[in-house]
Parts: C-alpha cells; sequence; structure tokens
C-alpha cells in the first residue's frame, strides 16, 4: 500500500501524547527515522505543550505529514471551565475521545498553583465519603488523557503558571500504576523541569505493593496517603480497599517509601464526626506522626450529598469545628506539621472528594 492510497480513516492512528521520551525514540526508530526525531517530538509535547504536527516546525514537511497520517495527539477536549468566586478555584471538565468526563481543578494560592488530576475515570474504591467513589468505575485513563490534563491547563491557564501537580482528581492513582508512573517519567525529564518531581504528590487510599514499586522506581516524588483512621476496624468500614491492604501493611510501605525518597510523607485526614475524631484517634496520630517523617492534611469533611449517598455514606457528617480545632493544637503542641485545608471551591463541587460527573454535568460553563 502506497501512502497516496491510505486516507485518514483506512489505519487506525498511533497515540504519541503520553508517550515517555524513551518510548517516542523506540517508536521513531521503529518507523526508520532519526531517534532524535523522538526528542525533538518530546519537547514539543511536553516542553513546548503544542496540540498539533503542524506547530513542530523543527520536524521536516515530509515527516510532519507522515505523522498527521499515522499518528494522533488528541486525547481530551476541553468542554467546560467554571471558578470559584471564592477562592479563584478553576475546574476543568474535559471529554475523552470515547465520551467520557473528566476533571480537573486548578487552586491557585499566595505561594503555589497546584493542578489537581484524575488517573481514572470514576473510582473502583468505594470509600464512603467521597462523591467519586458513589459514581463508581468506567476505565483507567490512559497516560495521554493523565497528561493532558496538565498540557490543556496550562494553556488555559498560562503556561508555567502551575507550579505543583497533585495527583488527587477522580481515582486511584496506584491502581493505574503503569500510566501513573510513565506521566511521572514525563515530568522527570530535563525538558519538562519547569515542575520537578518533588512539586508533585501521588496520592493514594493505600495499594501497598504499589507504594513500594513506586518507592523502587527511582522517581522523586512526594506520596500522600489517605489514612483517615488508625483503626483497622473503622478504616475496613469507611475504606474498603483497607480489608485487602490493611492500614498497618500500608504503614510499612509508607515507612519505606520516606527511607526510599528521602521525603516526608503527606498524611490526609478527613475528619468525621464520632468515627475518628475520638480521643483515641488524636493519640493514635500523635504517635504515628512522631514515628515517620511526615506533615498532616486535616480535611473537614465536604458534604457529598448532592450524590444521595444511601446506607452507612448518608450518615457520615463532619466533625464538629471545636473538634477539628482540638486536633490540630494537639497535633502541633506535639511539634508535628498541620496544614487545614479549608474547604476550596464548594461552591463549584470542586473541593476534595466533590468530583463526580453528575455534579458537572449540571455545571455552567465559562
Ligand atoms: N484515590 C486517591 C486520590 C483521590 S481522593 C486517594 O484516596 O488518596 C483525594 C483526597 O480527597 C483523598 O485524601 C480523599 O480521602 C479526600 N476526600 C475524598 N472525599 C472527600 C470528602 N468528601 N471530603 C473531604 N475530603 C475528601
Amino acid at each position: 500500500m502506497t501512502e497516496q492510497n491510505l486516507t485518514e480513516e483506512s489505519v487506525s492512528k498511533t497515540m504519541l501524547k503520553g508517550l515517555t521520551l524513551k518510548e517516542l525514540k523506540d517508536f521513531f526508530t521503529a518507523a526508520e527515522e532519526k531517534k532524535f526525531r523522538g526528542e525533538q517530538v518530546f519537547e514539543w509535547l511536553y516542553g513546548h505543550m503544542v496540540q498539533s504536527f503542524d506547530e513542530m516546525s523543527t520536524l521536516p514537511n515530509y515527516l510532519r505529514k507522515k505523522l498527521n497520517l499515522y499518528c494522533e495527539l488528541k486525547t481530551l477536549t476541553l468542554v467546560s471551565t467554571q471558578t470559584s468566586q471564592r477562592s479563584g478555584t478553576k475546574k476543568y471538565l474535559f471529554e475523552t475521545n470515547d465520551g467520557h468526563l473528566v476533571e480537573s481543578v486548578i487552586i491557585p494560592d499566595i505561594k503555589r498553583t497546584t493542578l489537581c488530576i484524575s488517573t481514572q475515570v470514576g473510582c473502583p474504591l468505594d470509600c464512603q465519603f467521597c462523591a467519586t467513589g458513589l459514581m463508581g468505575y468506567k476505565r483507567n485513563l490512559t497516560s495521554g488523557e493523565i497528561i493532558d490534563q496538565f498540557l490543556l491547563a496550562s494553556a488555559d491557564y498560562g503556561k508555567n503558571k502551575i507550579s505543583n501537580i497533585v495527583y488527587m482528581g477522580m481515582g486511584e492513582p496506584l491502581l493505574n500504576y503503569a500510566n501513573t508512573l510513565k506521566t511521572l517519567h514525563i515530568f522527570a525529564e530535563e525538558k519538562t523541569k519547569d515542575i520537578s518531581l518533588r512539586r508533585i504528590t501521588v496520592s493514594t487510599a493505600g495499594i501497598a505493593p504499589k507504594i513500594i514499586e513506586l518507592a523502587d522506581s527511582g522517581l522523586k516524588v512526594k506520596l500522600a496517603l489517605s489514612l483517615h483512621s488508625l483503626f483497622e476496624e473503622t478504616r475496613n468500614k469507611i475504606m474498603p480497599i483497607n480489608k485487602k491492604y490493611s492500614i498497618t501493611e500500608n504503614l510499612e510501605a509508607v515507612r519505606y517509601f520516606a527511607k526510599q525518597t528521602d521525603t516526608r510523607i503527606t498524611f490526609e485526614y478527613v475528619m468525621l464526626k464520632d468515627l475518628n475524631d475520638r480521643s483515641d484517634d488524636l493519640n493514635a496520630l500523635v504517635r504515628l506522626c512522631k514515628s515517620i517523617p511526615c506533615k498532616i492534611n486535616v480535611i473537614p469533611f465536604n458534604s457529598i450529598a448532592h450524590m444521595n449517598p444511601t446506607g452507612f455514606a448518608k450518615e457520615l457528617e463532619p466533625s464538629q469545628k471545636f473538634r477539628v480545632d482540638e486536633f490540630v493544637k494537639t497535633l502541633r503542641d506535639a511539634g508535628i506539621t498541620v496544614i487545614v485545608r479549608y474547604t476550596q471551591g464548594e461552591d463549584i463541587a470542586a473541593a476534595c472528594g466533590q468530583l463526580a460527573y453528575k455534579n458537572l454535568s449540571q455545571g455552567e460553563g465559562e
């Protein structure tokens, strides 16, 4: 078959977005092109953040034509954005090529601008306090779809404006490990150094073996563990994944992670009335934080009432303000770094655990 009689539709195109530097070099070598074309395309994609082959002006014309014919770059389409009047938090709604909706959120702060990205459509974990869990699980996002959230949000918000990335959107990154890792490899390259790995946090509900794998990957990212309770029984109830990977196993894994990467672990702690805000919880938390290099993010529980939860999830209530204050004071008095994540973006359902399709489809575009 000659190049001429191949129409665009007649070939299944190779998706180049989401490929790592090594994969791009291998791709061009296999296509009997020079290996350094892979480096050039890498830089265009993730350094200059272009969205088409035609913009890759250092590639010869014939190659751009060939790439247009056999390869593609489009993974997500920006559907709408919403900005919180209160906090400046900006939520992005993207659509995948097969019609799924994906959300990302930009959270501006004095010192940093953080992009929160999703790794799955929905989530299989079923954490009882989380809106994404309630919408169920559809599929993993590809590495291209994960990285494109950063590229498209940067294009909208301003290139180089995003200083930090947190893998804390919809889904469990360590259950989509291969694709999550690919995107971390992309950020780790010299040409994408605007976002250093030290400014990237992967958040997990606790998939212990994958925490170990990430620790051994050599990628010095930060890790956040959604802790929420140090008691197996309580944690089993609010996070069913605990029955598979217990908190004991996960704490061993994060200890290993902290040692291997020489970073502090972030423990996230959503405060739920009478469930994980008792004195026993506080004492256990203080003991833990003294035994491991860490900081703790205390997160007031954001309502998931809009998802119409039933059963146990319906009963969940936020801890009272005085209880949150007591927790924070006791932890700080014990010398532990505590950040209270006061809700940002609640008015646009972009706060932690509120990202869910249902909400978004009701949102107004800009
Ligand atoms: N699956 C990963 C990342 C997504 S959740 C994880 O579990 O870490 C991101 C963070 O938001 C987690 O710490 C999660 O526990 C928290 N979260 C989920 N629902 C919440 C809610 N309703 N209120 C406050 N925080 C919530």
